[in-house]
């Protein structure tokens, strides 16, 4: 990816100040979305790099991650699986805890996910922050018995060192690291 590219995707990413409680600074991908450059741009980017890796299925995180990882999927041909906030998933699931700054939240996955027997998989998001999120959904593409070839995120925030906690897993790409 080129500095100019690179440039085009993070300038069309907004800072909204205090959002959704105050002193955090939230990353606001709609005005990517929003952006056919910029969005054509990544994708295209995400493409070039996975198209290589022989993958069976994308794997994205609630909700964000399902817009990403939806278009890459049509992109690359193979299948989407959705991992979701605790309770959105209606068939038989797995689900797994993990800590926030105050208290805990579950995600979830379909038992029967992945239909193909070991699958490879890509787990994408749109931002990694403590990696709390990531390294619960890994876990959960891993309990339903599928091989977690890499995670990917658009932006890594690099001063909350989320990257570390999910390499414990799998290995980590990032986009932008900011
Ligand atoms: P974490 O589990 O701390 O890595 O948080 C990652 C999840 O929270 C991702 O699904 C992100 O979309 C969301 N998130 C965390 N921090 C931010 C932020 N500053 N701006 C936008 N989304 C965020």
């Amino acid at each position: 990816l080129s500095e100019i590219d690179k440039n085009l995707i993070q300038n069309s990413i907004r800072d909204v100040k205090d959002f959704p409680k105050e002193g955090v600074v939230f990353k606001d991908i709609t005005t990517l979305l929003n952006n056919k450059e910029a969005l054509q741009t990544l994708i295209n980017h995400l493409e070039d790099r996975y198209k290589s890796y022989d993958l069976d299925y994308i794997c994205g995180i609630d909700s964000r991650g399902f817009i990403f990882g939806s278009i890459l999927a049509d992109r690359l041909n193979v299948g989407f699986v959705p991992v979701r906030k605790k309770g959105k998933l209606p068939s038989t699931t797995v689900c797994e805890k993990y800590e926030l700054e105050y208290g805990y939240d579950e995600v979830e996955i379909h038992l029967d996910a992945f239909p193909k027997k070991n699958p490879r998989v890509l787990l994408i998001d749109d931002l990694i922050a403590t990696g709390g999120t990531a390294a619960a959904a890994a876990k959960l593409i891993k309990n339903v018995d599928a091989n977690l070839i890499e995670a990917c995120f658009i932006l890594n925030l690099t001063f909350l060192n989320g990257v570390k906690k999910v390499k414990e897993h799998t290995p980590v790409y990032s986009v932008l690291d900011i």
